[in-house]
């Protein structure tokens, strides 16, 4: 029985990661032969852009390797995708481009499949994979047509005024200027010649194509019909000082604050100030405000940052701390030239009083247990939190800084940057440009006699070796790092030449870490596990029977997304004599894995997002979508008990 249990388990393995590959390879290479043909790069590169990426364990694509070897640029990339139209599907384009993983690309395919007469491209964007600006321009490589932002693009009034606005509203058309070879004329569908007949027409058969996103056509000629094509030149610049600017900022600063925002976008366009929020990872538009406030806004935010006020050509960054009432808000500011002025990004960084406790980061009852007592409240000892970038394991290293800060123990940190302020604790931010790195401040640290030491992030083999040596002299050490999940942590620290006996006797647990979103409570509603849905968890029909999730219908409250918020999903290894001897060994990572499963009582983070799935907080595509499917989950009454949640 056992054994075949043991059979079919391989075989399920092999089949999905030949599903996976398949997906990877069938169309992965289009855009690197591209630039071959295109003499951009050569063989003997691409060879060894891909042995880079054989190695690379985090999800990387072919094409930022080539990027970052310095081979060929971005626009290099995007000029050769321009110029000759590759033909590969729009999701094995989306994936090679590196705006949607794999996961993510099988679960668009699985959906899809259940509803054959929707369109791809609007269901990822539907379920919020891609924001619709990058997917047009993903469209526009893929069917070889400009991109263009009809808010920013150049319209020549000559141009624009041999039409009717009424024809060009009726073909969602917007002409802009000539260019050498004809007109260039946006669409909102390219592939529709009904509408391309009807603007050949007015501009003659040598058009050129754009394509462009139909509400911002329309928008855009909307506005041309009520104001005219030339901007009001008489209205006055406001300037830094004006009352409407100043009262502006405080309120997209307090606005921000208030909607729980992570990020203030200012984006200077061709004839407005827009300013988003990214709330729960996902921009959204808060105001738009008139041009002639752009460079008033601009300054405020530059004066209020520390930046200087007068540099209007180069890339600035700065700090802001804004108190008003009882808000107050630390940000840092980040200020970079476009061709339209300066697009400004102020990133709020948690406060204090805003640092969640780590018995509010929605730990299963054992594993929060377990974490407090065996990792964190060990005497010494390296503490990991892992996952990718945007998992949240920042957020959860400072709970956990903030748990251990007692006045009888001394805690510093070196972070890169320093992103909360804590009371009573040393932080360094590391600053190369003055020659703070994190080589010097490691160094230093030691020196100043702390209990607790907090290394930002393990990067290279350096820091890992300081982190394991201050374990070795009796130091509590807490950092974060970059793997998929627990036990990949481990290998990464032997494949980074660090002894194995020493990583079994410092490493004192790790937390791997993902956020999923959390179902909108408005308008949530049962969703019972199809037998094909429970397949793809790793559970037959029978294992699985009756299992009922949630999922939000959609509705005003969250922007008919089905969901509001994020919450975490946990995945703690804390190594066990047997983990330990399996390091020693050198054992694969499947059997790392598998002897932490069975000995330690780890919960693989898919079984710890079905638990989650089943209370009701998350949803069954955020668990295929973002949790590591490579293992079959145990049974769900076998999870909550390991779990303790009843
Ligand atoms: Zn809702």
């Amino acid at each position: 029985m056992a054994k075949v249990r043991v059979e079919l388990e391989k075989e399920r393995a092999a089949e999905a990661n030949k599903q996976i590959r398949n997906v990877a390879t069938a169309n992965r290479n289009e855009i690197p032969k591209l630039l071959i043909r295109e003499g951009l790069i050569t063989e003997d590169q691409l060879r060894y852009a891909q042995r880079v990426h054989a190695k690379l364990t985090s999800h990387r694509t072919l094409l930022s390797i080539l990027e970052e070897l310095h081979y060929v640029t971005k626009d290099q990339v995007q000029e050769a995708l321009r110029s000759s139209p590759v033909s590969i599907p729009l999701g094995s384009l989306l994936v090679e481009l590196g705006y949607i993983n794999e996961a993510d690309l099988s679960m668009v395919l699985d959906n899809q499949r259940e509803h054959p007469d929707a369109k791809f491209g609007q269901l990822i964007v539907d379920i919020n994979l891609i924001d619709e600006n990058d997917l047009l321009r993903v469209l526009s490589y893929q069917l070889g047509f400009p991109y263009i932002d009809p808010a920013i693009a150049e319209v020549d009034p000559k141009v624009f005024e041999r039409g009717k606005i009424e024809n060009y509203i009726e073909n969602k058309f917007l002409p802009l200027h000539y260019q050498k070879d004809g007109i260039l004329v946006a669409f909102a569908d390219p592939l529709n010649n009904e509408q391309v007949n009807a603007a050949k027409k007015i501009f003659g058969s040598s058009i050129i194509i754009g394509i462009a996103k139909e509400r911002a056509i329309l928008e855009a000629l909307n506005r041309y019909e009520t104001k005219g094509l030339v901007a009001d030149k008489g209205a006055k610049r406001l300037d830094s000082n004006d009352n409407a600017v100043v009262a502006a900022v405080n309120s997209i600063l307090q606005e921000a604050h208030k909607q729980n925002a992570s990020d203030i976008h200012v984006e200077p366009l061709r004839d407005k100030l827009q300013i988003r929020f990214r709330k729960d990872g996902v921009l959204v538009p808060y105001k738009e405000f008139p041009l002639d406030m752009a460079p008033g806004i601009s300054s405020r935010i530059k004066i209020l940052a520390g930046a200087d006020i007068a540099e209007r050509r180069r890339h600035q960054d700065g700090r802001i701390y804004f108190e008003e009432f009882d808000v107050q808000i630390d940000l840092r500011v980040s200020i970079y030239v476009t061709i339209h002025g300066e697009n400004i990004v102020l990133r709020l960084l948690g406060r204090q009083g805003e640092l969640r406790r780590i018995d509010e980061l929605q730990f299963a009852p054992r594993i929060m247990q377990r974490f407090e007592e065996e990792a964190l409240d060990a005497p010494s000892g390296v503490v990991i939190i892992t996952g990718p970038t945007g998992s949240g394991k920042t957020s959860t290293l400072y709970s956990a800084i903030n748990h251990l800060n007692n006045p009888n123990c001394s805690i510093i940190t070196a972070e890169d940057p320093v992103e909360f302020v804590l009371d009573g604790i040393a932080q360094c931010s590391i600053n190369p440009k003055i020659n703070v790195t994190f080589e010097e401040t490691l160094k230093h640290i030691v020196r100043q006699d702390p209990d607790i030491i907090v290394i930002g992030e393990i990067r290279d083999r350096f820091s890992a070796e300081m982190a394991i040596e201050a374990a070795l002299t009796g130091h509590k050490v807490l950092t974060t790092f970059h793997t998929e999940d627990s036990t990949g942590a481990l290998l990464r620290l032997l494949d980074m030449q660090i002894e194995a006996f020493l990583i079994a006797s410092t490493i004192a647990g790790i937390l791997a870490q993902r956020l999923v979103r959390r179902v909108c409570p408005d308008c949530v509603e049962d969703h019972p596990l199809t037998p094909d849905e429970l397949r793809r968890l790793g559970y037959t029909s029978k294992e699985g029977s009756g299992l009922v999730f949630k999922r939000g219908r959609g509705c005003s409250k969250c922007r008919y997304t089905g969901y509001k918020g994020r919450l975490a999903v946990h995945e703690l290894l804390i190594p066990g004599e047997m983990v330990k001897d399996a390091v020693i060994a050198r054992k694969t990572s499947h059997e790392i894995k598998r002897i932490s499963s069975q000995t330690t009582g780890l919960v693989t983070l898919l079984e710890d997002g079905i638990c989650k799935a089943s209370q009701g907080m998350t949803t069954f595509n955020e668990v295929i979508r973002q949790l590591p499917r490579l293992d079959r989950p145990r049974p769900l009454a076998e999870i909550k008990r390991l779990l303790g949640v009843h």
